[in-house]
């Protein structure tokens, strides 16, 4: 309750921020993009996760409008960045189930992607695989117009759920974002080593990039290297950082 209710007003004071964590080719080791991670710095908690705080958005409503200053915020950042003269990178933005499931999505982001100037390739949306599954008319839509759009999408933390290889063919789906339990487990046996390789190759075989999340270490990076990961986004090479450190860094 307590928390629900500071967050009603963490958007007037100034108390969230993005912070941005790079993703690397593996073959090249150069920056290909950065993934928009919301952070909200309590006056009194600290740090409170967004693993805590977006689900408590999501029940009140507050998603809606804090969702929508998330998208401005990367949108015109990357924008800025490339104006700066930086490398051009795809900047991804995560969507939960109920900014998704708002009519209003795909203009949003359109009206946005005006507004700032930011060509759409530059932007990927991740949906998670509940979202992508659902055999609904309106995800189908939703997903059609933001790929008309000229936005890219990836599915985020593939393998947790309840998938299916059917609505993976059909969906517009560029990327597979494969969930850090399977990359940490690597290292322990061989079940998560067969997922993962599993994984990859599916991606592969239906024309999809595929990238891993959560890499922490050398023989982590080694194994998926080895299998042709596409890309990799993990503590090994950056951790999430303030747009003032990112530009530095590019
Ligand atoms: P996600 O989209 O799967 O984001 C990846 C999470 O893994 C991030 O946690 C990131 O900090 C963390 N991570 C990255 N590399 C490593 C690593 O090497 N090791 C470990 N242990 N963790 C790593 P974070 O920032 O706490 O975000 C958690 C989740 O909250 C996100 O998972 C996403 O589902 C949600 N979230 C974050 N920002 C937003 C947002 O703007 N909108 C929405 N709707 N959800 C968001
Ligand atoms: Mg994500
Ligand atoms: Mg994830």
């Amino acid at each position: 309750m307590m928390l629900s209710n500071s967050l009603y007003r963490a958007q007037e004071r100034n108390e969230l921020a993005v912070y941005y964590q790079p993703q690397v080719r593996l073959h090249t080791g150069q920056i290909t993009g950065l993934e928009a991670l919301l952070r909200w710095k309590h006056p009194e908690l600290g740090m409170v996760p967004p693993g805590v705080f977006v689900p408590l958005a999501e029940k009140s409503g507050l998603i809606h409008s804090i969702g929508e200053w998330v998208l401005k915020t990367a949108i015109s950042q990357n924008k800025k960045w490339q104006d700066m003269g930086l490398p051009h990178l795809r900047m991804a933005v995560n969507l939960s189930v109920s900014q998704f499931n708002n009519p209003r999505i795909v203009d949003s982001i359109d009206s946005i992607l005006k507004g700032t100037g930011l060509s759409p390739e530059y932007l990927e949306i991740e949906i998670t695989e509940s979202i992508a599954n659902k055999e609904a008319k309106h995800t189908t839509d939703v997903l059609n117009r933001l790929k008309k759009l000229g936005v890219s999408l990836s599915i985020d933390d593939f393998g947790t759920e309840y998938s299916s290889l059917n609505r993976l063919k059909m969906l517009p789906i560029d990327r597979i974002k494969i969930d850090m339990q399977f990359i940490h487990g690597i290292e322990g046996g061989e079940k998560d080593q067969a997922i993962t390789k599993v994984i990859i190759n599916l991606a592969k075989s239906l024309g999809l990039e595929v990238l891993a999340e959560g890499v922490e270490t050398a023989p982590q990076l080694a194994f998926l290297s080895q299998r042709m990961c596409d890309d990799v986004q993990g503590y090994y090479y950056y951790k999430p950082m303030p747009a003032a450190e990112i530009e530095k860094l590019l």
